[in-house]
């Protein structure tokens, strides 16, 4: 490929880090299309209790996955600042590491 920029391993580290934050906020997005999935199985009498279940268990399974996530450049939480978890940011909330040198 023409272009291609030399990765330093900080700027994969990001962007494996940026993938998993890709994953919740999709699922984020998602939310009103599950929404009106629940609403359609309510409407015909179905049972969502199972469907609730799972959808909840991906939620934590991402969100415990992005908490997890440690900066590469200062070692801290990626995402998290105190008890709040970053979903919109892309760089550190600690040291601002970006990948892109700085
Ligand atoms: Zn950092």
């Amino acid at each position: 490929m023409e272009g291609q920029v030399e990765e330093t391993p900080v700027a994969r580290a990001v962007k494996v880090l940026l993938r998993s934050r890709t994953r919740l906020l999709v699922c984020f997005l998602t939310l009103p299309l599950y929404i009106a999935a629940v609403w359609a199985l309510l409407s015909n009498g179905r049972e969502v209790g199972a469907f609730m279940w799972v959808y909840i268990a991906l939620y934590s399974l991402f969100a415990i996955d992005m908490v997890r996530r440690r900066c590469p450049s200062c070692g801290e939480q990626f995402f998290v600042k105190s008890i709040l978890l970053s979903l919109f940011t892309k760089r550190c909330v600690h040291c601002g590491e970006s990948g892109n040198g700085g």
